[in-house]
Order: structure tokens, then sequence, then C-alpha cells
């Protein structure tokens, strides 16, 4: 599981609570708040794939 913030690399992410997806594309990239249901810093996200 990942928070908000983390730089995990590549890849594509969901939101563990509603889904919404984000992909990275770099290594410098971090992931981001989720847009879709405003969670903030406590989204967590898990890699798709
Ligand atoms: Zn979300």
């Amino acid at each position: 599981m990942l928070r908000t913030g983390q730089k995990p690399g590549k890849g594509t992410y969901a939101c563990m609570t509603c889904r919404h997806r984000v992909t990275i594309k770099d290594d410098e990239t971090r992931l981001p708040f989720c847009s879709r249901c405003g969670y903030g810093t406590r989204v967590r996200w898990r890699k798709l794939g």
C-alpha cells in the first residue's frame, strides 16, 4: 500500500477508496492526492498489474 507523496516509480496506481487511476511516468513523480474522492493525504494507492 502506498501513500500520497511517495515516489513509487513508473506505473499505474489506483486509489483504494474510489479506484481512480493515475499514471506515473518517471521515478521522481510523487503520488498525488486523489482528484476524485478528495481523501488528501489519507489516500492509499495500490499498484495495478
Ligand atoms: Zn479516490
